[in-house]
């Protein structure tokens, strides 16, 4: 029999009424003669809540309480939607990241899974349940639990669909699927039919917040298909699949993405010459921070600013250890600008148009924004802009690239069949 996976973010199992319309979805896709596996995260806003009394009691609470702690509101969750679907007359069970056979590596807080022993939930589908697991958790190779990092149901539900040899993952959440934009800043903005691997990891490393980075990552590695769908409808959404697998011609340019979470950090006359970029990064990297677009100015009297990006909230961690690497490798300052937003132009098809790279420059330009850092790989171009100038400028190249409902010069086909 074919399995499906099904997962619920916490919007679609907010209260009592959206747990039975859950079950109902359930439901419908076992009569339909599909194993049903459903992974749910905590309902509503459950997980800032626990982190917010953890964090009034300790500013940085024990890791491994933290975990314990987070992965009850997945098991409240799973519990609800086993109960609601039982009523429904349909025999189910809900199962614990730890009882599903989710073993991950001890990284609290952001542990990876590194193996799944489905045996019990193979058992369970074998005598006609449906298997309702527990998003965002798994337990560690130290048998203590762990959690997956924020958004981490979403890696629990590909990572189940590829152990389970499932027909696709379903990714039900609280928007239709992947846009050109984001609609809330880009009213026309139009729901994308399908997007390759790397098109979405490239998306959500820009700032697109449908899917947890780390899924799309086990996704392309393992080639899940992902349908991203809403829960509030039966519309399709948008697949997320190999390149090669998308029907007909190609658009240039598949979304806008912009991302205001973090701010620019500028490494001032650093001197030019071999080990300082290593001392710098290997310094931000002992604090456990991400970066992201790394730019060298031109090197002028042997020295040159080095800026990036990291997470705004994380600032405050970056601050002494750059004062401290500033006098070490004697650059000149250390600036930290918290006032910019991160603005990403994604498409399979810049490789081949080289072109794109002036249209965008020259969209920014005509709108008078200025760009302070760019970066690029083969399907994306990014520019790091003020922050008040974000929406605008995710506007005006969303219009540029003819990205809304009617398509324009640079768009080679509609892809919302
Ligand atoms: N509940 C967790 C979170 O809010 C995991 C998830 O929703 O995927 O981050
Ligand atoms: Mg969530």
């Amino acid at each position: 029999m074919s399995v499906i996976v099904q997962k619920y973010g916490g919007t679609s199992v907010a209260d009592a009424d959206r747990i039975r319309a859950v079950a109902d979805r359930a439901t419908d896709a076992k009569r339909a003669g599909h194993d049903v596996v459903v992974v749910v995260s905590a309902m509503g806003d459950t997980t800032d809540e626990l982190m917010a009394m953890a964090r009034s009691l300790a500013p940085t609470p024990n890791a491994r309480e933290l975990d314990l702690l987070l992965t009850a509101g997945e098991r409240i969750a799973m519990s609800l939607l086993a109960v609601a679907i039982n009523q429904a007359g349909y025999p189910a069970a809900s199962y614990t990241g730890s009882q599903a056979g989710i073993i991950t590596d001890t990284a609290h807080g952001r542990a990876s899974i590194i193996d799944i022993r489905p045996g019990r939930i193979l058992e369970a589908l074998g005598r006609g349940h449906i298997v309702i697991v527990a998003g965002f958790q798994g337990v560690s190779t130290a048998y203590d639990v762990t959690t997956l990092g924020r958004g981490g149901s979403d890696t629990t539900a590909v990572a189940l669909a590829d152990a389970l040899h499932a027909e696709a993952c379903e990714i039900y959440t609280d928007v239709p699927g992947v846009f050109t934009a984001d609609p809330r800043i880009v009213p026309d903005a139009r729901k994308l039919h399908a997007v390759s691997y790397e098109e979405m990891l490239e998306l959500a490393s820009s700032g697109a917040q449908v899917l947890q980075l780390r899924s799309v990552e086990y996704a392309r590695a393992r080639g899940v298909k992902v349908h991203v769908r809403s829960s509030f409808s039966d519309e399709p959404g948008t697949w997320i699949t190999q390149e090669d697998a998308r029907m007909g011609e190609q658009a240039i340019i598949s979304g806008v993405a912009a991302d205001h979470s973090e701010a620019m950090v500028t490494i001032r006359s650093a001197p030019d010459r071999p080990g300082v970029a290593a001392a710098i990064f290997r310094a931000v990297a002992a604090q456990g921070l991400s970066v992201d677009l790394i730019v060298q100015s031109g090197s002028r009297d042997g020295r040159a600013d080095i800026s990036f990006l990291v997470p705004k909230d994380e600032l405050d961690r970056l601050e002494p250890t750059a004062k401290e690497l500033v006098a070490a490798i004697s650059a000149d300052t250390y600036e930290a600008d918290a006032d910019v937003a991160k603005v990403s132009l994604v498409g399979a098809g810049i490789k081949a148009h080289p072109e794109v790279l002036a249209d965008m420059f020259e969209t920014l330009a005509d709108e008078r924004i200025n760009v302070e850092l760019i970066a690029a790989t083969s399907i994306r171009i990014s520019c790091v802009v003020r922050a008040a100038d974000e929406e605008r400028a995710v506007r005006a190249l969303h219009r540029r690239f003819g990205l809304g409902p009617d398509g324009g010069p640079l768009r080679s086909h509609d892809d919302d069949a």
